[in-house]
């Protein structure tokens, strides 16, 4: 069996048992994950670097490239890329370059979270991604063009697998090459990622999928999120961007009659104004099978303008390749011939003041 490197750690200790000092490891990190040449300026590898990693290398390299393979490509009319990513085991995951240099990456094979609206959670949890994979996702995109950001919003929950997450986040943020505002950790909310995030050498900016103002609401869209009030979240959201100075980016997918409504524009106006964050309204990207749709470009438009007349600053946004199975997680479950399932677990009541799962 091949050595493989799916944890940062594994890799660099390899690379240290073989005679590695910290300017090879250094140097070695960066010709990874910048796709760059092994020889380049005046580091030509016979002068630099010890005869026994130069030796090794190749294997190496080998292993590192089979973290992570393109299975497919899916370019959209936006400039997007989406990319099926064959891990080593032949599991897969989704990677999506978005225009203007930025890649949004996957965290875990599913998601235990099981939002309602979301394809990657319809399957539960497969397996956690190595630090190594979660970065190797970048190395490979980067052969295709340059990347200059880095957001957590590809398949999975980064707060359920933080540890990995964190090691990615530092080496990208480091011998990656990315400025670390231009590392967005995207999360439903949980207590010991808050707790985590300021402690790191690099601190990420910080986006919060929020999606409903009522506790019972959340709860029942985002079934098994950890149950932190929707007021501590922003609060805890706020107080990390304030810390780390980046904004906040706070995701609301909308969803038609569920949290378009007019109390809903109240309730973000209420909890968000004078916040050091940004909201951003994402019209749903229709999953088959289930009953929730987007609502009219109308109303998507006409809640980002009240938002912003009621001093919150507010973006209406598109997910990026819209043309080629735009949600997340959808590329995926086509590919392994997953049909979607009929129905979804519960229904939302929609007219009540407050949506209630009704079984
Ligand atoms: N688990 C993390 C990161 C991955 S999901 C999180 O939830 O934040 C990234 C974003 O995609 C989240 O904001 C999520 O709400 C959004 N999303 C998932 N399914 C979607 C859909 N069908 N339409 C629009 N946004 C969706
Ligand atoms: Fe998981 Fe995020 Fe999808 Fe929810 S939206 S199921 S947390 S990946």
């Amino acid at each position: 069996m091949p050595s493989l490197f799916t944890d940062l750690d594994a890799l660099e200790q390899r690379l240290r048992a073989l005679g590695a000092g910290p300017r090879h490891l250094q140097h070695l990190m960066r010709t990874w994950t910048q796709a760059l040449p092994l020889s380049r300026g005046r580091k030509q590898v016979e002068h630099f670097l010890p005869l026994a990693v130069r030796d090794a290398w190749p294997a190496i390299d080998t292993a590192l490239q089979g973290l992570a393979r393109e299975l497919s490509v899916h370019p959209g009319e936006d400039h997007s890329v989406r990319l099926l990513v064959a891990l080593h085991d032949g599991q897969t995951v989704e990677s999506v370059l978005l225009p203007r240099g930025g890649l949004c990456v996957s965290t875990q094979v599913g998601c235990a979270v099981g939002c309602v609206f979301c394809m990657t959670g319809r399957d539960g949890l497969r397996r956690q991604l190595g630090s190594a994979e979660i970065v190797a996702q970048v190395a490979l995109a980067r052969r295709r063009r340059a990347v200059n950001k880095v957001v957590f919003m590809g398949m999975g929950e980064p707060a359920h697998n933080l540890d990995a997450v964190m090691q990615a986040i530092d080496c990208l943020g480091t011998t990656g090459a990315i400025a670390h505002k231009n590392l967005v950790f995207s999360t439903v909310g949980d207590r010991r990622a808050f707790e985590r995030l300021p402690l790191g050498p690099v601190k990420p900016a910080l986006a919060l999928s929020l999606h409903a103002v009522d506790d019972e609401q959340r709860a029942a869209l985002l079934p098994r999120a950890p149950r932190i009030p929707v007021a501590e979240l922003v609060e805890a959201t706020d107080h990390y961007a304030r810390l780390s100075g980046y904004p906040a980016q706070v995701q609301w997918a909308l969803i038609e009659g569920v949290n378009d409504r007019d109390e809903d524009v109240e309730g973000i106006a209420r909890l968000m104004r004078g916040r050091h964050a940004m909201m951003n309204l994402i019209p749903l990207n229709a999953v088959d099978g289930a009953p929730w749709r987007r609502p009219s470009a109308e109303r998507a438009a006409e809640m980002a303008r009240a938002l912003n007349r009621r001093g919150v600053l507010t973006r209406l946004r598109q997910s990026a390749g819209q043309d080629v199975e735009a949600g997340c997680g959808q590329l995926r479950s086509r590919a392994s011939g997953h049909a979607p399932t009929k129905g979804v677990p519960i229904t939302l009541v929609r007219d009540a003041g407050t949506s209630t799962p009704t079984g």
